[in-house]
C-alpha cells in the first residue's frame, strides 16, 4: 500500500530560493511544451507523445542554461502531468460527449493555482533521516516532524501553499497493521442537520467548520481589502487569509479522518447512499453546507481505510427511497417526502419511524441484498476471507490517520 506522509519543510535561505526556482522551472516547462502541442497541432494536425516532449527536452536545455540549474526530474514530472492532462481530456470527450468534462489542459500561472513540483527517488537520491530531508539538487532539508515516516521511499512532492509554507509529501510503499475481523455491518445515512445517522441510531453532529471560522476569515478579506497593492502588509494580509484557509481544512480532516476511521474500526461492511454530490451543490441553495460537509472525501477516505483494513464499502443508488419506505414492512409513505417531517408511524405496520434511522436501517437492507445479488464488487477466496478488488488502485493518501 502506498502511503503518502505531509510533513512542512523548514528551508535555509538558499534551499527557498532553489526550490522556487525548481517550481518556476517546473511551470515554464509545462507551458512551453502545453503551446508547442498546440502549435504543432494546429500547423501540421500531429500532437507529441511523452518520449518526443522529453528528447525536446533535452535539447531546449542545451540552450537554457537556467534549466539545467533545478532538477531534472521536476521538469520530467512536469512532461508526465502535461500528457496526463492531455490523456484525461481526450478519455473524457469520448466518455460524456457533449458535456463539460475536465477540460482541455490550461496554462499554469505563476499565481493562484497549485504551485509545485514532484521529484522521484534514483540511486538514494532522495533520503529521510529524523528530522532531515534529502532533496535533488537541495541537499539536506529540515522539516518539522509530527510523525514516524516509515515504508520505502518512493517520491516526493513540494508544495508552496498560498500562506507562503512549503509541504513535502513523501511518498512510501509500506505495510498497515491491519484491524481485527469484525462482523458488525452498518447503514449511512448522510444528511445536513447532523453530519451522519448510523443505523444503530447514533446520531454524530455536523461540526460546520466553515460557519465556525467565517468571523477569522472575513476579517482577514478585510484586512488584504484595505492595504495597498505591492506592500509588505499585502503580502502579510494574504499569508494571513491563507492560514485561515488552512486551518479549516485541517479541522475538517481531522474530523473525517477520526470518524472514518472509527466506522471502519467497528464495522466489516458498510453501506452509503452513492450521493451526487456534484449535482446537489451546483443546483442547491444549501451549497456551502454540502460543500462544507465534504462527503466525497468522506467516502474516498471510506474507500481506502476499507482496502487497508478489508473492509467493504458498498454504494447504494441515489434514487432507492431509503427515507420513505418503512424499513420493518417495506412499505412506502410518501408523506416522508416532507424534509421537514422527522419521524413518523407506518400506516401499515404502526412501527413508529425515526427518519434518519430508518433511512440508514434500509441503506443497510439494500446494500447487503445488492452483495448477496450481485456477489458484490468483491468475493471471497477458498479460506473464506474476504478478498478486495482492484477496485480502487493503489491508494495515495494522506496520512495522519488517528
Ligand atoms: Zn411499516
Amino acid at each position: 500500500m502506498q502511503k503518502a506522509f505531509k510533513v512542512t519543510l523548514i528551508p535555509n535561505h538558499n534551499q527557498e530560493v532553489l526550490i522556487n526556482k525548481t517550481i518556476g522551472c517546473a511551470r515554464y516547462v509545462y507551458n512551453r511544451f502545453l503551446a508547442y502541442k498546440i502549435e504543432l497541432y494546429a500547423s501540421v494536425g500531429k500532437t507529441l507523445n511523452y518520449n518526443a516532449c522529453s528528447q525536446q527536452l533535452t535539447i531546449l536545455k542545451k540552450e537554457i542554461e537556467w534549466l539545467k540549474e533545478v532538477d531534472k526530474f521536476a521538469l520530467q514530472n512536469s512532461l508526465k502531468n502535461l500528457e496526463t492532462a492531455y490523456k484525461n481530456f481526450f478519455t473524457d470527450l469520448k466518455k460524456i460527449k457533449g458535456k463539460k468534462g475536465v477540460g482541455f489542459p490550461k496554462f499554469k500561472k505563476k499565481h493562484g493555482c497549485k504551485q509545485s513540483y514532484k521529484t522521484n527517488l534514483t540511486n538514494g537520491n532522495i533520503q529521510v533521516i529524523q528530522n532531515r530531508l534529502k532533496l535533488p539538487k537541495c541537499g539536506w532539508v529540515k522539516f518539522h516532524k509530527s510523525q514516524e515516516i516509515t515504508g520505502k521511499l518512493v517520491n516526493v512532492t513540494i508544495t508552496r501553499t498560498s500562506a507562503g509554507k512549503y509541504i513535502a509529501s513523501i511518498l512510501c510503499e509500506t505495510e498497515i497493521e491491519k484491524y481485527p475481523q469484525t462482523t458488525q455491518n452498518i447503514g449511512l445515512d448522510l444528511g445536513l442537520k447532523s453530519y451522519l445517522t448510523t443505523s444503530n441510531g447514533e446520531t454524530v453532529d455536523n461540526p460546520k467548520h466553515y460557519k465556525t471560522q467565517q468571523g477569522k476569515l472575513r476579517k482577514a478579506y478585510k484586512e488584504l481589502s484595505r492595504s495597498v497593492k505591492g506592500s509588505n502588509n499585502r503580502v502579510k494580509a494574504k499569508n494571513k487569509l491563507g492560514r485561515a484557509y488552512k486551518r479549516i481544512t485541517n479541522l475538517r480532516d481531522d474530523f473525517l479522518h477520526k470518524l472514518s476511521t472509527r466506522l471502519i474500526k467497528e464495522n466489516s461492511i458498510i453501506c452509503i447512499e452513492d450521493l451526487r454530490v456534484a449535482n446537489m451543490v451546483k443546483n442547491h441553495k444549501l451549497a456551502l453546507s454540502i460543500s462544507d460537509a465534504s462527503w466525497t472525501k468522506f467516502i474516498t477516505m471510506l474507500e481506502y481505510k476499507a482496502l487497508w483494513h478489508d473492509r467493504l464499502v458498498q454504494k447504494v443508488g441515489t434514487f432507492y427511497p431509503s427515507s420513505q419506505t418503512c424499513n420493518h414492512c417495506d412499505f412506502i409513505n410518501h408523506a416522508v417526502k416532507d424534509l421537514k417531517l422527522r419521524e413518523w408511524s407506518c400506516p401499515q405496520c404502526n412501527s413508529y419511524n425515526l427518519r434518519d434511522k430508518n433511512a440508514a436501517l434500509n441503506i443497510l437492507s439494500e446494500g447487503l441484498r445488492l452483495i448477496a445479488a450481485v456477489g458484490a464488487p468483491d468475493a471471497k477466496n477458498a479460506c473464506g476471507e474476504l478478498v478486495r478488488p482492484g477496485a480502487i488502485q493503489a491508494q495515495i493518501v494522506e496520512a495522519g490517520i488517528a
